[in-house]
C-alpha cells in the first residue's frame, strides 16, 4: 500500500487537508477584491501571532527571501551590525549580513549552546554605533530555542534595531514582538504557520521604517516602499505576480491557528515537544540542546556512540514512510531531528517514536523495545489529567 509520507522533518510540514483543497481552488485575479481578501487576512493573521501591531509584508520567497529583505531595507553599507549565531540559521544571516557589505560583529556559540543576554549586553556595550543585533528565534538545525524575551532585555536599550529570525519560531513557541520591542521579525509559510512553502513574512517596527528611511542599500524586488505602497490599495496586494495559490492556503492555514489559539498553539507544541523528547531520551538518546526545555519545533538527538544517525533516518523513511531529518552540516550522522511542528498531533508523535524504536530493532541496534512509546505516551497521560478535554494535543 502507498500512502504518501509523512514529514516529521522541521519545514516542510504536514499541512491540513484544507490547506491543501485551498491550494488546489481555481486562481484569484491577484489584483481584484478576492485576492485583497486574501492578502488582508494573511498580513492580520501573521501579525496576530506575532502579538503586534506593526505592519506585514508579504514577500514571494522562502524565509530566506526574508532575511534578505531585513538587512537590504533597513540598513546601509558599511553600517556595523551584532550576528549572534548558534547554529546554522545564524550562520545564514552572517552571510547576507557580509554580503551586503555591513561590518560584521559575531558572537558565536558552540553548536547546541544558547546565546547569553549577558554576552549580548557585554558586546553590546563595546559596540555603542552598532545598527543592528541580529538573532535567530528558533534554530532549526540544532533544536535549540534561545530565550528571545531575555536578549530582548539585553538590546532595549541601545539604539541598534532587534532583528528576529522567527521563521521556525512563531507558532510553536511564545514571542511577543511589541511587548518585546522586537524590531523587523522575519518568518515563513512551511513551518509552525503549517502551510505550504514559498512565502515569507516580514513585519516592521517604526523604527524599523525610519531606518529604512535613510537606507542606501540596493534593493528592488524585496523594497518595502514598494511593498507597503501595493499592500496600502484599498484592495490590498503585492507589487508583482505573488504565489497565489499558496497564500490561499497560508489564508486557511491562519484561520486554523486563529480558532484554535496562538497561545494553545505554542501549547500543543510544546506538549509534543516534551512527549518526543521523553520517548527518544527513555531509549537512550542524549538531547543534542544544552536547554532542551524550549525545544516545541524539533527534537535534535545525538544517537549512542557508534551508530550512524543517516542510516536510522534512510530506515525510518524506506520502511515507513515517515521523513525525519538528519543532522545538518557538522553534524551529518552524529544526530538526527524528529519536527514537530505545524499540522501534527499526538499520535504523529507515538508513530514516529515507534518507527525509530523498530528502526532500532531492525538496525541491531540496542534498544529494550517498548520503552519510547510508553514514555511518549506516558507525557500524554500527564497532560490528560492535567488539561481534561482542554489539553491542546
Ligand atoms: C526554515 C528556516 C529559514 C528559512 O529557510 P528557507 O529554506 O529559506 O525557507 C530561516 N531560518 C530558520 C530558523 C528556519 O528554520
Amino acid at each position: 500500500m502507498e500512502r504518501p509520507e509523512t514529514l516529521l522533518t522541521p519545514g516542510p510540514v504536514p499541512v491540513s487537508p484544507k490547506v491543501l483543497a485551498a491550494q488546489g481552488a481555481p486562481l484569484l485575479y491577484h489584483r481584484g477584491p478576492a485576492f485583497g481578501e486574501v492578502m488582508r487576512t494573511v498580513a492580520d493573521g501573521i501579525a496576530y501571532m506575532l502579538k503586534t501591531e506593526s505592519q506585514v509584508l508579504i514577500h514571494t520567497s522562502s524565509g530566506t527571501g526574508g532575511l534578505e529583505s531585513a538587512v537590504a531595507n533597513a540598513f546601509s553599507p558599511g553600517d556595523q551590525v551584532l550576528v549572534v549565531s548558534i547554529g546554522n540559521f545564524g550562520e545564514r544571516f552572517k552571510k547576507i549580513t557580509t554580503a551586503y557589505g555591513l561590518d560584521v560583529q559575531l558572537l558565536e556559540y558552540e553548536w547546541g549552546l544558547d546565546a547569553r543576554h549577558e554576552d549580548v549586553a557585554a558586546m553590546l556595550k563595546d559596540l555603542p554605533d552598532c545598527k543592528g543585533v541580529f538573532v535567530t528565534h528558533s534554530e532549526t538545525s540544532t533544536g535549540v530555542v534561545n530565550d528571545l524575551e531575555a536578549i530582548a532585555g539585553a538590546v532595549k536599550d541601545h539604539p541598534a534595531l532587534f532583528v528576529v529570525d522567527t521563521v521556525s519560531g512563531v507558532g510553536a513557541v511564545p514571542i511577543e514582538m511589541d511587548a518585546w520591542g522586537i524590531d523587523i521579525a522575519i518568518t515563513g509559510s512551511q513551518k509552525a504557520i503549517a502551510g505550504p512553502p514559498g512565502v515569507a513574512f516580514v513585519a516592521v517596527s517604526e523604527r524599523a521604517w525610519e531606518a529604512h528611511a535613510t537606507s542606501t542599500l540596493p534593493r528592488f524586488y524585496f523594497d518595502w516602499t514598494i511593498a507597503r505602497e501595493a499592500a496600502e490599495r484599498a484592495n490590498p496586494e503585492s507589487p508583482w505576480t505573488p504565489a497565489i495559490s499558496t497564500l490561499m492556503a497560508c489564508k486557511v492555514a491562519i484561520d486554523e491557528i486563529r480558532d484554535e489559539g496562538i497561545d494553545r498553539a505554542v501549547a500543543r507544541h510544546a506538549l509534543l515537544g516534551k512527549a518526543t523528547r521523553a520517548g527518544l531520551l527513555a531509549m537512550g538518546m542524549e538531547p543534542f540542546a544544552a536547554n532542551p526545555e524550549r525545544s516545541n519545533v524539533v527534537t535534535c538527538v545525538r544517537a549512542p556512540e557508534g551508530v550512524d544517525t543517516s542510516k536510522i533516518v534512510s530506515h525510518v523513511r524506506k520502511r515507513f514512510g515517515l521523513v525525519i531529518a538528519g543532522g545538518q552540516g557538522k553534524l551529518k550522522g552524529k544526530v538526527f531531528r524528529v519536527g514537530h511542528l505545524g499540522w501534527v498531533d499526538r499520535f504523529d508523535i507515538i508513530r514516529a517514536i515507534a518507527a525509530v524504536e523498530t528502526a532500532f530493532v531492525d538496525l541491531d541496534l540496542p534498544v529494550k523495545v517498548g520503552v519510547g512509546v510508553e514514555a511518549t505516551m506516558e507525557v500524554f497521560r500527564e497532560a490528560d489529567r492535567e488539561f481534561g478535554e482542554e489539553v491542546p494535543a
